[in-house]
């Protein structure tokens, strides 16, 4: 007490191989972190270095006389938790190595993260002669890492930190079976469509709006059900979020956030002087330790949002097995698609159309059949939205075009028919974005050498509706190679009456659900009168689709519907079938 601190030297009895005082003041500008040399009960300090004053803020000579004094530069918080940890340390307090990373409060008020770390220095008879304290100012190392666990954008933790976090819920679930938790999958309904529509600035600030819902949203919930402070939304990227609920109560208390999430966001948010509303379809997976990968709650969350998607939009679902063998199943048949075409597993049927006023075939469309090896016949439902997803309908599509026109080509030459025979093909939303769509068509019409004017493209309505403007000029540059083209399912894409001129269409296929019920319901039919005459204003043809009865070709008959296609005439028919009824009553070819 009477010396000055500073003076002080290390333990004299150890003196010559000893380090003084006069040599810590050498080393220590060498060194980048502060550091400070106790007794091992660290009652006495023997030195601190220069630094500290820099790191922790607080000057040297406090250290000196309480050498405890370098806590109160911390955060409250963090004051709080080192002392917890110092009341659970066990009887060998002395020849503890400790490590932590504290919030320092600067006199300046501004905070700085500070690595401490503190070791006992052994003496050769193994005894502990004094402690080494060192602390380093890691706030630009944190700031990276910080950067490097957030999402840029809506500075929402990122996938790395979601990772890491459930690494650590599932860690604990595994020793502690009271222990549960829940992660949720949220994907934007109709996200990709505000952002084509309405711009990516808006969709940008429409994820930065669906973020603080989120964050706003859990922490609330986590006062009103008394869930624990350790919830986490994510972004992975795009328009899909993760929540890790931490620590929940019950396995209901997912649904509950989910629900209470849904309502939250199914708000409009105004965003420059739009309401954008978009709706999230969630899936729950309730974790537990029978999960050993962070990767594979995530998947499952994903699999379930999934099915809610499918299940109609704006739900939430939760998952179950049978749910992963479905995409199993799912991805086994991905993989037999993308060896189909290889393999020659497709085929085209051929489904007669047929003008009502003359009772006469004009063409077929083509519709795509695929032959598994092992399922046998897979419904295009289900194969061409996949196939689609996973880019296989760019080739497939090109197969398709290439083979239907081949097949006409040969039956204008064989069979020849006044007007000639016509082939309607489908185009699906995706080859409609394909840069080359257009050189492909005319590449195929060029090489197959069949009459552009017989074919028909068909685009479904919905496509249409997805990007009109986009659409239109892809259209008109697909009419300069001479060929036709047809709205397919109208009255399915919400279009309205009114959108019909602004595409360059020549034929309207009217939708089998509108067919169907005109036996029996007679809105519908003044729906369908009130079609029929707006394209017959705009010179567009008008095919009733999926005509099954009598009664439903009267009533298109009556309707002045131009032409028809259904299961009443003909299922689609396989090539050599589709040449033997051209060759029949209907067809009215004549023979070569
Ligand atoms: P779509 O273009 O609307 O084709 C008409 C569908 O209605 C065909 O189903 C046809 O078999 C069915 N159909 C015809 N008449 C009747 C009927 O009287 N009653 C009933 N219930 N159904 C009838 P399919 O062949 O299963 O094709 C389903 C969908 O798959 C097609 O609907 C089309 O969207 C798509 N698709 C088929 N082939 C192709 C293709 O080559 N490319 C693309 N992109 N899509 C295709
Ligand atoms: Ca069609
Ligand atoms: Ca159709």
């Amino acid at each position: 007490m009477t010396e000055r601190p500073k003076q002080r030297k290390i333990e004299p009895h150890r003196r010559d191989k000893t380090l003084s005082e006069e040599h810590f003041r050498l080393i220590a500008p060498h060194l980048d972190e502060a550091f400070w040399l106790t007794s091992p009960d660290e009652r006495e300090v023997y030195y601190v270095s220069p630094k500290y004053e820099a790191t922790l803020g607080r000057s040297r000579d406090k250290l000196y006389a309480d050498p405890t004094s370098w806590i109160e530069s911390l955060h409250p918080e963090d004051r709080q938790l080192i002392r917890e940890i110092a009341g659970t340390r066990g009887p060998d307090i002395d020849r503890d190595e400790r490590e932590g990373e504290y919030r320092v409060l600067m006199p300046n008020g501004t905070l700085r993260w500070v690595r401490i770390r503190s070791v006992p220095i052994f003496g050769e008879d193994d005894r502990v002669v004094a402690r080494a304290s060192f602390a380093k100012d890691i706030t630009d190392r944190r700031a990276l890492r910080s950067a490097a666990l957030h999402d840029k954008l809506t500075r929402l933790p990122n996938r790395a930190m979601l990772s890491d976090r459930l690494t650590r819920a599932l860690d604990r679930s595994k020793k502690d079976p009271q222990y549960k938790f829940a992660v949720l999958f949220l994907d934007f309904d109709r996200f990709k469509i505000i952002n084509d529509s309405l711009g990516h600035e808006v969709g940008d600030l429409l994820l930065i709006s669906i973020a603080e819902r989120l964050t706003a949203n859990l922490r609330k919930n986590d006062t009103a059900s008394h869930l624990s402070q350790g919830h986490l939304a994510a972004r992975l990227g795009g328009d899909e979020f993760v929540v890790l609920l931490d620590d929940i109560r019950e396995t209901s208390d997912a649904t509950v956030v989910a629900e209470c999430l849904q309502t939250a966001l199914s708000v409009s948010h105004p965003i420059r002087g739009h309401n954008v509303i978009s709706t999230a379809s969630i899936g729950i997976v309730n974790g537990d330790c029978t999960y050993d990968r962070a990767e594979d709650i995530i998947r499952d969350a994903d699999i379930a949002m999934y099915h809610a998607k499918n299940a109609g939009r704006a739900r939430h679902v939760v998952f179950d097995e049978r749910m992963h063998q479905d995409a199993v199943d799912r991805l086994q048949l991905e993989e037999d698609l993308r060896g189909a075409l290889d393999n020659q597993e497709f085929s085209l049927a051929y489904q007669p159309i047929v003008d009502l006023e003359s009772g006469r075939l004009t063409g077929f469309e083509a519709l795509l059949r695929w032959q598994h090896p092992r399922r046998g016949n897979v419904p295009p439902d289900q194969f061409i939205p996949l196939s689609e997803e996973i880019g296989l309908i760019v080739p497939l599509g090109a197969w398709v075009v290439r083979e239907a026109a081949t097949q006409l080509k040969r039956w204008h030459d064989e069979l020849p028919q006044d007007p000639p025979l016509e082939m309607n093909i489908n185009l699906s939303p995706r080859q409609l974005s394909q840069n080359d769509l257009v050189e492909t068509i005319r590449r195929i019409i060029e090489e197959t050498g069949v009459s552009p004017e017989s074919l028909k493209l068909e685009v479904t309505e919905s496509a249409m509706m997805e990007s009109p403007e986009r659409v239109t000029c892809l259209l008109h540059e697909l009419k300069e190679l001479g060929v036709k083209l047809c709205m397919d399912d109208f009255g399915t894409g919400y279009s309205s009456l009114s959108c019909l001129h602004q595409f360059p269409i020549d034929v309207l296929k009217i939708d089998r659900t509108f067919i169907i019920n005109t036996d029996n319901n007679r809105e519908y039919a003044a729906v369908i009168h009130a079609i029929i005459t707006l394209a017959h204003t705009l010179k567009i043809t008008v095919v009733g689709e999926g005509v099954e009865t009598g009664g439903q070709l009267a009533q298109l008959q009556a309707l002045e519907c131009d032409a028809a296609q259904g299961n009443f005439f003909a299922r689609p028919l396989s090539a050599a079938a589709a040449e033997t009824y051209l060759k029949g009553p209907q067809g009215l070819a004549k023979s070569a």
